[in-house]
């Protein structure tokens, strides 16, 4: 039963995709924000209904955008709403 356990916190546990560093939580509140992408591959790509979700952390998504030709379009949330 112990091992039922232990196995169920870990899949709940948060883990950077890209780095496999945990994401610090505290009673389940996360401490530090993560990048979540979460895609539905549909009919015209190699992965039809296939969805993906994974988490980047903070310091992987600076490294990540980092690299992009194109930069990342940036505005305040107050513009948005
Ligand atoms: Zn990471």
């Amino acid at each position: 039963m112990e091992r039922v356990d232990e196995d169920i916190h870990k899949v709940s546990e948060l883990l950077c995709n890209c780095c496999g560093r945990s994401i610090k939580r505290d009673n389940d509140i996360m401490k530090e924000d993560v990048f979540t992408g979460v895609k539905e591959w549909g009919y015209f790509s190699n992965r039809d209904m296939e969805v993906h979700k994974f988490n980047i952390c903070e310091k992987c998504y600076e490294e990540i955008i980092g690299s992009f030709k194109v930069p990342v379009h940036v505005f305040n949330k107050t513009e948005v709403l």
